[in-house]
C-alpha cells in the first residue's frame, strides 16, 4: 500500500487537517493515510489537551471517513515525540508519503535526524497562509544530491490553526466555522481549553 502520514499535535484537530488528508489522498493516489498526534512534541511546550483528549477528538473527527485512519503509535510511546522513531516503527510492506504544511517544510531541517527521515519517505507539501513552498536550502540540496523530488500537493490555502482556536476559547470565543461541530461539542463538553480561573 502507499499511505500517507500526517503527523502533528491536533490540539485540536480542525478543518484544515482533514481537507488535507483528502487532499493528499486525492492527488498523491494513496491507499489511506494515517494521521498520527504526537504524544508530547519536543519543540514545543506543553499541549492544551491532553493526549487521550486529543485522540477522541480526532477519532470524531475522522468517524465515516473512507481511507483516513488514526495511528496512536506516538501517544502509547512515552518521552519526546521524535518522527524518525515512528518511521522507524511502521510496518515495513508499506511505502509511506510524510504529509505537512508548509510551516513544517520550513523548519523540517531542525527535526531530528532528518536526512534519515527524507530517506525512508517521500515528502509532500501543502501550501500554508504565510509560510512558503520553496524547500529550506539544506533540504533542497539534499534532495537533488539524492535525486529526490518534493511531491506538491494542490492545496487552497487556508487561515486556519489549532493556535487560533484555543486562543479563541481562552477567550470564550466561537471557533465553529474552524472545526467540525463534533469536535466543538467535545470540547464542549469536556471544558477543553478555557481560560485559567482563580
Ligand atoms: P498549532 O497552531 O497548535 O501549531 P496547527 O494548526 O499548525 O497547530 P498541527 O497539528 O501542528 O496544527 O498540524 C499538523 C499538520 O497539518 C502540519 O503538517 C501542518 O503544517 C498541517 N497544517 C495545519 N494547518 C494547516 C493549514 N491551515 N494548511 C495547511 N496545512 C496545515
Amino acid at each position: 500500500m502507499r499511505v500517507g502520514l500526517l503527523g502533528g499535535s491536533f490540539d485540536p484537530v480542525h478543518h484544515a487537517h482533514l481537507l488535507l488528508a483528502q487532499a493528499a489522498l486525492e492527488h498523491l493516489k494513496l491507499d489511506q493515510v494515517q494521521i498520527i498526534p504526537a504524544g508530547q512534541p519536543w519543540q514545543r511546550p506543553a499541549l492544551g489537551a491532553t493526549p487521550e483528549h486529543r485522540l477522541n477528538m480526532l477519532r470524531l473527527a475522522t468517524k465515516g471517513l473512507d481511507k483516513v485512519e488514526i495511528n496512536p503509535i506516538e501517544i502509547q510511546r512515552t518521552g519526546p515525540t521524535y518522527t524518525i522513531e515512528t518511521l522507524e516503527a511502521l510496518e515495513t510492506k508499506n511505502k509511506y508519503v510524510w504529509i505537512l504544511g508548509t510551516d513544517q517544510l520550513t523548519n523540517f531541517c531542525t527535526w531530528h535526524r532528518w536526512q534519515d527521515i527524507a530517506l525512508s519517505v517521500e515528502l509532500a507539501v501543502a501550501q500554508r497562509p504565510g509560510s512558503t513552498l520553496t524547500p529550506p536550502l539544506a533540504l533542497s540540496q539534499w534532495l537533488k544530491a539524492h535525486k529526490r523530488t518534493l511531491l506538491i500537493i494542490p492545496f487552497e490555502p487556508l487561515d486556519v490553526s489549532a493556535t487560533v482556536i484555543r486562543q479563541r476559547l481562552a477567550q470564550q470565543q466561537s471557533a465553529r466555522d474552524l472545526l467540525p461541530e463534533v469536535v466543538e461539542q467535545y470540547i464542549h463538553e469536556h471544558g477543553l481549553y478555557r481560560p485559567l480561573t482563580a
